[in-house]
């Protein structure tokens, strides 16, 4: 119930992985093509590149590799925010992730101002808050397509058509939502999007930017080294991972559509029986907008945290607060949507995917209903 923290890797990544790496020619430097070792290692990596731009509709040379999506979101906040001119200012939304949030708080103390546009009840990005905070001054607008914590998702192509209108341009965080929603690049209409591997099936320590051939220009690279990922992204790949990644897209080319019906189907009876069984509970969010695979949701009167150290060893799901220095905070998406801190601390958020049956689902809820019960003894 853990599946938008990270997700398990699926047994024919694993296959793909191990494939490269059994052939005796996986060890090589992508970046060494005087031979074959290198040249063996250079087509894993392209043959991935070309799974994950087919996946979200880009050229091959729009993929550059990354650690993963914390490493992407830096790479497109920062790079394009190398030098100080006539637009110095960056817009993100209230309930980013905190590598988004992190990576703009550190470039206002180079000078350049965040203007964070507010969300709704239901974690929608209120359109008339961003469009005026959207100017001819705004340089970056950076917004996730699907949230970590309550899963809503954001009516992305028409933001995109806001910053096309102020010559501004676009940042997609797309890490929760590449496995649970159809959109490539097309229907966002961004110019740089990020991805992480481990959200969708694939190894963790990889994942990319989409960088649209149209704003190559306006990033350069936030670190320093060789001219690998057309300079962008120096260090040398790790073709295994890249081979896992670019598996990971290739299952879902065949397979996300399907998944998101019965994710959905899921979540319709898990949401059904929970009501049954807990009538009191709410839903954080939106429910109509919102990836199949996620539930926040809250227990009036009951502490999230002791709910599931009670469940601890049969439900592993996430309270949704981050933990700074040991001192848990509220989380800053539940308090954007205008939760009070109690109220935060009363939410859980039960996210599961594609290993997830109706059986996981069912013991989730008797879980959650014997929890309850003994808690409000
Ligand atoms: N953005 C979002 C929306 C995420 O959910 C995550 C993972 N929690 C990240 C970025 C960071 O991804 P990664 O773990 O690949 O660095």
């Amino acid at each position: 119930m853990d599946y938008q923290a990270t997700t398990p890797m699926d047994p024919r990544v694993i296959a793909r992985m191990r494939e490269g790496k059994e052939s005796g020619q996986g060890f090589g430097n992508p970046h060494s093509t005087n031979h074959g070792y290198g040249r063996s290692a250079a087509e894993d990596v392209a043959t991935s590149r070309n799974l994950i731009a087919t996946l979200i509709g880009a050229d091959d040379d729009e993929i550059v590799f990354t650690s993963g999506a914390t490493e992407a979101n830096n790479l497109a906040v920062i790079g394009t925010c190398h030098e100080m001119s006539g637009r110095n200012e960056i817009v993100v939304s209230a309930i980013e992730h905190k590598s988004v949030l992190a990576a703009a708080r550190h470039l206002e103390s180079r000078g350049f101002v965040v203007r964070k546009a507010s969300v709704d009840a239901a974690g929608r990005i209120k359109m008339d808050h961003l469009q005026h905070l959207i100017s001819d001054r705004t340089r970056l607008v950076s917004v996730m397509a699907t949230n970590n914590e309550i899963g809503v998702e954001q009516d992305v192509a028409t933001i995109a058509t806001l910053c096309r209108n102020a010559g501004s341009l676009l940042h997609v965080d797309a890490a929760q939502a590449l496995g649970t929603t159809a959109n490539d690049v097309y229907d966002w209409a961004a110019d740089f999007i990020s991805l992480s591997s481990h959200k969708v099936y694939g190894p963790k320590g990889i994942g990319a930017l989409f960088v649209s051939r149209d704003a190559r220009r306006h990033i350069r690279s936030i670190m320093f080294g060789g001219d690998q990922e057309d300079g962008l992204r120096p260090g040398t790949l790790a073709p295994a991972l890249c081979a896992g990644f670019g598996e990971a897209c290739n299952i879902l080319l065949s397979e996300r559509s399907e998944e998101i019906v019965r994710l959905a189907n899921l979540r319709e009876r898990f949401l059904t029986r929970l009501r049954e069984r807990i009538p009191a509970c709410e839903i954080n969010g939106s429910l109509t907008m919102r990836h199949p695979g996620n539930l926040n949701v809250r227990f009036p009167g009951l502490e999230a945290e002791q709910m599931l150290a009670m469940c601890e060893g049969r439900i592993a799901a996430a309270t949704g607060s981050a933990c700074t220095s040991g001192i848990p905070e509220p989380s800053h998406v539940l308090i954007a949507l205008g939760r009070t801190s109690r109220e935060a601390h009363e939410s859980i958020r039960f996210s599961f995917g594609r290993f997830t049956t109706t059986e996981d689902i069912d013991a989730t809820v008797e879980g959650l209903s014997a929890a309850t019960a003994l808690l409000h003894g």
